[in-house]
């Protein structure tokens, strides 16, 4: 089991904080698959990378079967690890070195001995199912053929618990699709518990038991992934689930803006939609809305609306509007220029 408890992130980049995780809580349990799903930055690596102290928590605690890894030394933390295995979008293989070693060399590492090395690269090479590939080198492998290495290695720690950083984003719709069939043998035929985070929601969908939404650092919605597709709550969520209306704006339109203010985007979900929210802005605040672009998708039965919109004004007055959008339930974005 693992159990992440009001777990926070902050970097310092320069005199700068980034707050990566913000009070993170969640639990997934043994032979579980659970997802987080985010836009990029929304602190996703920060916390999966928390999950075996790759990244120490700068608050908060990390249960692993119910001992608090964050307080534990050195040595037992290694100990811990060697349950955890991970697979990432670039899957890290060393380029000189030919399957078989890439599989073998991190056991030499961890003190296999030498017969059960040999064992377990063939066990686990024909479970991923590159029997053959033995004495290739990654050069010479596809993505996919490059990542099920990259899921050998991890398996033949015989681990509890595998993270998945983003491990089909590199990959083709057909090979995503083969590596997530492969991602549930292992969690079927092996029981190893999953957790994996990814900006796509077909991997969601495809494979997870449940899923967390995560939005700047925190989760924002959290449930069985049959509940959050049939009845997204959050705005976030709604987004990924309805999808977006996809809407640019050309440079050169942004070029000729003024440089106060704000450019942002703004969706709307449903109900939402129907209300004249940027003649409010203007009345109630001292701002100038425009609108640079904008649509609306009708879906089965929910309408999501999206505008592009540069607010000008005074920064406070600007801000203002914008807190007064996300009462109203809209979600506003800012579109960097
Ligand atoms: P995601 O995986 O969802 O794209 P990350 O967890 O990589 O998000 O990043 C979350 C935030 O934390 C981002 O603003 C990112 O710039 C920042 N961040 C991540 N790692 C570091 C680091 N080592 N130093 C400084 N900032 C970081
Ligand atoms: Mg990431």
């Amino acid at each position: 089991m693992i159990s992440l408890q009001h777990v926070s992130k902050t970097f310092n980049v320069g005199k700068k904080k980034v707050e990566a995780l913000k009070d993170v809580s969640l639990t997934i349990q043994k032979g579980e698959i659970v997802g987080v799903i985010g836009y990029s930055g929304a602190g996703k690596s920060t916390l999966i990378r928390c999950v075996n102290l790759l990244e120490r928590p700068t608050s908060g605690k990390v249960l692993i079967n119910d001992v608090d890894i964050t307080s534990i030394n050195k040595k037992e933390l290694q100990k811990v690890r060697q349950k955890i295995g991970m697979i990432f979008q670039g899957y890290n293989l060393l380029k000189t070195a030919t399957v078989y070693e890439n599989i073998a060399i991190p056991l030499r590492l961890e003190g296999v001995p030498k017969e059960e090395i040999i064992t377990r690269v063939e066990k686990y090479l024909n479970i991923v199912g590159l029997s053959e590939k033995h004495h290739v080198y990654p050069g010479q492998l596809s993505g996919g053929q490059k990542q099920r290495v990259a899921i050998a290695r991890a398996l033949a720690h015989e681990p509890e618990i595998l993270l998945s950083d983003e491990a089909t984003s590199a990959l083709d719709p057909n090979t995503t699709e083969s590596i997530l069939d492969l991602l549930l043998q292992v969690n079927k035929e092996l029981g190893i518990t999953i957790f994996l985070i990814t900006h796509e929601l077909d991997v969601i969908q495809r494979i997870c038991d449940r899923v967390a939404v995560m939005q700047n650092g925190e989760i924002v919605e959290e449930g069985k992934v049959l509940d959050i597709f049939s009845n997204p709550k959050h705005l976030r969520t709604k987004q990924f689930v309805y999808g977006e209306a996809g809407i640019k704006v050309p440079n050169h339109f942004v070029d000729k803006l003024p440089k106060s203010g704000k450019i942002v985007s703004l969706t709307f979900i449903g109900e939402s939609s129907k209300d004249p929210f940027l003649a409010l802005l203007a009345k109630q605040f001292d701002v100038l809305p425009s609108i640079l672009a904008g649509g609306i998708d009708q879906l089965k039965d929910q309408s999501v609306g999206k505008l592009i919109v540069h607010i000008d004004g005074e920064a406070s007055e600007v801000e203002k509007s914008i807190n007064f959008l996300n009462e109203k339930n809209i979600l506003v974005e800012e579109v960097n220029q």
